[in-house]
């Protein structure tokens, strides 16, 4: 009896105590991805920024200062999808923002789905869903484990951010239709637009912002890192001479296609959304009970903006300063409709974004631009000039080539001979650093890290047979402008913030993959990691209880 009695005292003090060391989830978690923001955007603008947006992220979470994409390339699909699915498109099967299909043999958008409708739009005739992703994610995971109590919606002006961040068990997905500046959905999730939608739809918001004019939010000697306004390296939008401000939406908009293009490469489609995620906040049940639901807001005005004038333009400086002012827009509707202490957020990238290859070279910087007509046009003549005339590439696509490997095996030819024989005539060209083949990938592990990150971005049923690796600073048909995609650090170092309940204060600097961001929540949600999970936790940001 003595001896029971001691066990289950025993047992009793080591469930309590295991309970004590366990946060309780938040009533709320908020997802925030911020399209191409580098990580040094934070702080090389952090002067500028208002105490309430970035600032108190910052200062009241845990900030990690070395996290990066662990594989190539680096994309908006894919980052949103590695990002919530806490693993790379090796395994999650977003290879692109679209690839060839060998099935169809055609090339493939990552969400488009032919199945399903467009919902808020009739006149679009193909839908979205999110089947292409082949994991499961922290959204669904979050709604395996409570029985579907919880509600997940996601949010942007991107239909692939807000629908690969949403996975397959969402309450929505909704996105800026750019035609007619209200925000839709597909059948996937629901056959009518929800009430709160409709009304917000009905202010026609996106109308009223097409009236403003885009002018810088302070004077310009606060922007001391950017380059004139008025340089070589933008693109100039139709209906400007030059790419300077001020920016006269209403003016540019009719010379712009579609219709809200041009609120699409302002800061404003950012505001928008913010508009949106605060309605959403005050008008739904969204954290308002101890079931932790998922509200993620995907801001996607830094992308267009950014690939229109470039990491170094005044442009983006002044997004992200009043991006910055959204962002403390939502923090003041999260105290408000959820409670400041109720929320768990976390704040990171879906890729970051090179200098203009032209900047670089006119700096005595090594970089370029890789002509992919040329490259193409040589690669078919050599493997004819080998092999004999015949159409051995079927399609030639990020960085990839793919073959016919029915006229392979007609000619009686192996298949890794002829991925060879691409990889070595690829590997003569200016600007190309590395080749690998599929056959490659497929028998060999790398661990070194640009090799690492091709593998891990490399799906053995939807990639192609010879995959290359630009030299650093080179990106493919670069004019003016900027991008991303690459495996290089500019492309693949990116900010992770956590903030809010559970969360220490802090700065890390261990390195970390985006693929932890994803399990990490998981831990503070109590909920099991996404089924293909290769990151793990970031132990640094749990705030002890
Ligand atoms: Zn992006
Ligand atoms: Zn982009």
């Amino acid at each position: 009896m003595k001896k029971i009695t001691f066990f289950t005292g025993l047992l009793f003090t080591a469930i309590f105590s295991i309970n004590a060391q366990i946060n309780k989830p938040p009533r709320l978690l908020v997802g925030i991805v911020v399209d191409q923001m580098r990580e040094d955007f934070l702080l090389r603008y952090y002067d500028q920024y208002s105490n309430d947006g970035f600032k108190r992220l910052v200062n009241q979470g845990t900030l990690c200062r070395n996290v990066q994409f662990n594989y190539t390339p680096t994309i908006t699909a894919v980052g949103h999808a590695s990002i919530y699915a806490g693993t790379a498109p090796k395994y999650h099967g977003i290879i692109g923002n679209s690839w060839y299909n060998r099935n169809s043999k055609k090339v493939v958008y990552c969400v488009t789905d032919s199945t399903e409708k467009i919902v808020g739009n009739e006149n679009i005739s193909v839908g979205v869903s999110p089947r292409n992703l082949l994991t499961t994610n922290i959204s669904d995971e979050l709604k395996i484990a409570t029985n579907k109590k919880s509600k997940v919606i996601s949010l942007s002006t991107k239909d692939r951010a807000a629908v690969l961040t949403a996975g397959h068990m969402a309450d929505g997905a909704f996105w800026l239709d750019l035609t007619t500046g209200n925000y839709v959905t597909s059948t996937f999730y629901m056959d009518k637009l929800p009430e709160w939608l409709v009304q917000f739809n009905n202010q026609k918001l996106a109308f009223k912002y097409l009236e403003k004019e885009w002018n810088l939010l302070k004077p310009i000697e606060s922007y001391p890192n950017c380059l004139n306004d008025d340089n070589n390296y933008e693109e100039i939008l139709n209906g400007k001479q030059r790419p300077t401000f001020p920016y006269n939406l209403k003016e540019l908009t009719p010379l712009n296609n579609p219709y809200f293009e041009v609120l699409n490469r302002s800061p404003f489609s950012n505001s928008l959304l913010a508009d949106l995620a605060i309605h959403i906040l005050k008008n739904t049940d969204m954290g308002k009970d101890q079931t932790t639901d998922m509200l993620n807001i995907c801001f996607s005005a830094t992308d267009p903006v950014g690939h229109t004038y470039g990491p170094l333009s005044l442009e983006i400086n002044d997004t992200y300063l009043r991006l910055d002012l959204e962002i403390a827009r939502v923090l003041k509707a999260l105290d408000e409709y959820v409670g400041k202490d109720n929320y768990t957020l976390f704040l990171t990238a879906d890729h970051g974004v090179g200098e203009n290859p032209q900047y670089l070279i006119d700096n005595k910087v090594p970089a370029g631009s890789l002509d992919e007509k040329l490259i193409y046009e040589g690669a078919v003549q050599y493997l004819n000039q080998k092999l004999g005339n015949s159409q051995w590439i079927v399609a030639y696509r990020n960085d990839q080539f793919y073959f016919d490997h029915e006229l392979i095996e007609k000619n009686k030819l192996a298949l890794n001979n002829v991925q060879d024989m691409l990889a070595a005539f690829l590997l003569t060209q200016n600007g190309i650093a590395e080749t690998y083949t599929a056959w490659q990938l497929m028998q060999n592990e790398y661990t070194g890290s640009l090799a690492a990150k091709l593998q891990m971005g490399f799906n053995f049923k939807l990639s192609g047979d010879v995959r290359y690796l630009m030299q650093p600073g080179w990106y493919a048909n670069m004019g003016v402008g900027a991008t991303h995609n690459t495996a290089y650090m500019y492309d693949s170092h990116v900010p992770v913030i956590f903030y809010g309940k559970g969360v220490a204060q802090g700065v890390s600097y261990e390195y970390h993959t985006i693929t932890d961001v994803a399990p990490t929540v998981s831990t503070l949600l109590n909920i099991k990691f996404p089924s293909a999970t290769s990151g793990k936790p970031i132990t640094e940001i749990f705030k002890k209880p």
